[in-house]
């Protein structure tokens, strides 16, 4: 191994990425460091931002909660509660006790308590119960920031699924997506401002950080899990890059730089649907009343 590009102590890891050997302790520098420069880069939120982390018990949430205490910025968490048996239940501990040691606010958003049921329910009703869980997901977390009275909503969106999901994008043309996919949106419609700031790390540089900082996190996935279509696109994109060293980042870098704005200036016309207020529950969605409110009334008693 190398010798690390700071101290020229023995390196314990190489970044092929930014051709960096680094040790322990430069790694984990070289990471808060590049999370910080992310964040001013693309203007995500200021320093005294009050921030709300969407947290699942996966590694990437939990390094960007970690790294941006480190950091200090006042970010709390928050946790969607699914209600899927063991993995709710493991997942939602892993948070707790997260929370508690970072000495940071966690908030935990039951859907058994605010819809009825759980995302078990509504695989026993519909194949379709993934998307309606992503939905149902995104619904509480810009809820539950606008609740609390938080100003940037964070998700631990990495390196590698922003280039898969801009892969699976591009193949279908989906411009109304390729117009939005921003690390950062600003607040809009009743909708918090978000922010990716994990977006140019790789799942493997995320695991290391967690594994230095000695994270613990769950490592399964969901149980109801059903092999989804943008796996695929992952694949694709890792074979790319094993064949292609760099083209996960340039790919999406350069979407960024130099594709984006095209499809971000013709967005409007892509839209099929105009924003309106739920009248039941006060949130932006595309019809009222929304469907939330809607499937709350249908599965009253399932
Ligand atoms: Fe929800 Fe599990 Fe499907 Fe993910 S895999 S969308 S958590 S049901
Ligand atoms: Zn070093
Ligand atoms: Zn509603």
């Amino acid at each position: 191994m190398a010798r690390c590009r700071i101290c020229r102590q023995k390196a314990s890891i190489f970044i092929p990425h930014h051709r960096l050997p680094l040790c322990d302790e430069h790694f984990v520098s070289w990471f808060e460091n590049y999370l910080r420069r992310t964040i001013q880069k693309f203007r995500m939120f200021s320093r005294e931002a009050r921030i709300l982390v969407a947290v699942s018990g996966g590694k990437d949430s939990l390094v960007l909660w970690k790294a941006l205490v480190k950091l200090g910025y006042a970010a709390d968490g928050v946790f969607i509660d699914l209600g899927i048996e063991d993995f709710s239940f493991l997942s939602r501990r892993v948070v707790e006790d997260f929370a508690a040691t970072l000495g940071r606010k966690l908030y935990v958003v039951s859907l058994q308590k605010e819809l009825g049921f759980g995302i078990p329910a509504l695989k026993r009703r519909t194949k379709k119960y993934c998307s309606l869980c992503g939905s149902i997901k995104r619904y509480f977390l810009n809820w539950a920031t606008r609740k609390f009275h938080y100003e940037v909503l964070l998700t631990g969106h990495n390196l590698d699924d922003e280039a898969s999901a801009l892969l699976g994008n591009v193949i279908n043309w989906s411009i109304k997506y390729l117009g939005r996919k921003y690390p950062v949106l600003p607040a809009h419609s009743g909708f918090p401002q978000k922010a990716k700031p994990l977006c140019r790390f790789t799942s493997f540089e995320i695991q290391e950080y967690a594994k230095r900082q000695k994270i613990k996190y769950i490592k399964e996935s969901c149980p109801l899990s059903s092999e989804a279509k943008r796996l695929v696109f992952a694949e694709m994109m890792d074979q790319l890059e094993e064949q292609m060293p760099g083209t996960k980042l340039r790919f999406y870098l350069d979407y960024l730089r130099r594709a984006f704005p095209i499809f971000q200036e013709k967005v409007e016309d892509f839209l099929d649907h105009k924003l309106v207020t739920c009248a039941r529950c006060g949130e932006p969605a595309i019809s009222s009343p929304c469907f939330i409110c809607r499937l709350k009334e249908e599965y009253q008693g399932a």
